[in-house]
């Protein structure tokens, strides 16, 4: 808790003085136009890996990057996904998960959590289209290959979960919003986008969000179908 202390007496004194002009223009108002949906794991800054600074991203962390479906539970989720896109009206929604992520090997043996973190498990039922195709779609994946293909597919059901949304599906059909699959990779720092078009993860620079190639409406038709089967 003291290395905690000391770096709020050396951001107060140091970091915030020389940005004292943003925290003035923050402190009338947020417009951020991205919400940032990652996981709790200490090892992401999201603001870090992006270079972003304060009020540019909303952002939604917990355990595996998880968004239960449209009313599936009464939680904070689906309350800040309402806020970032109806009150906020952000441009651009980026679900990122993570290489060794701790929530996706729970999920892929989820029947020993039931007993020791009674918690988790039900959270991670959010997560069980990527149980299911895990599965029934990667029986001959084992270890950090099995690992690494849920941490992806999982990011794609937690899309597919944010367009159970009525405010994210009326932005869609007229263009408003687009959605973003990312995985980061602790080692490398790399980061990967899902290009529905190959089914595959590549550098996100290939594929920017205004990108003249795919309209909004078409990228929506091809995310539809984009879970391997
Ligand atoms: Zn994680």
């Amino acid at each position: 808790m003291k290395r905690i202390i000391q770096g709020l007496h050396e951001f107060q004194t140091n970091y915030f003085n020389t940005h004292r002009d943003l925290f003035e223009l923050l402190s009338q108002g947020q417009h951020p136009r991205v919400l940032f949906i990652t996981c709790s794991d200490s090892r992401i800054d999201p603001n870090l890996i992006t270079q972003t600074e304060p009020g540019e991203m909303f952002i939604i962390r917990n355990a595996g990057n998880i968004i239960p479906p449209y009313g599936a539970t009464n939680g904070g989720e689906g309350a800040a996904v309402e806020y970032a896109v109806h009150a906020l009206a952000v441009q651009d929604i980026i679900v990122c998960g993570h290489s060794h992520c701790g929530a996706m090997k729970g999920l892929l043996k989820i029947d020993k959590l039931a007993d020791e973190m009674p918690t988790v498990y039900q959270w991670l039922k959010h997560a069980e289209a990527t149980r299911r195709i895990m599965k029934e779609h990667y029986q001959d994946y084992e270890g950090e290959q099995l690992l690494n293909a849920a941490i992806e597919e999982n990011v794609l059901t937690q899309l597919e979960n944010l367009r159970t949304y009525p405010v994210i599906q009326s932005r869609l059909k007229s263009g408003q919003i687009q959605l973003h699959a990312w995985v980061y990779e602790i080692e490398t720092g790399q980061v990967l986008e899902y290009n529905p078009t190959t089914g595959k993860y590549m550098a996100p620079q290939a594929m920017f969000s205004r990108a003249a190639w795919i309209t909004p409406e078409q990228q929506e038709r091809i995310y539809k179908g984009s879970h391997k089967s």
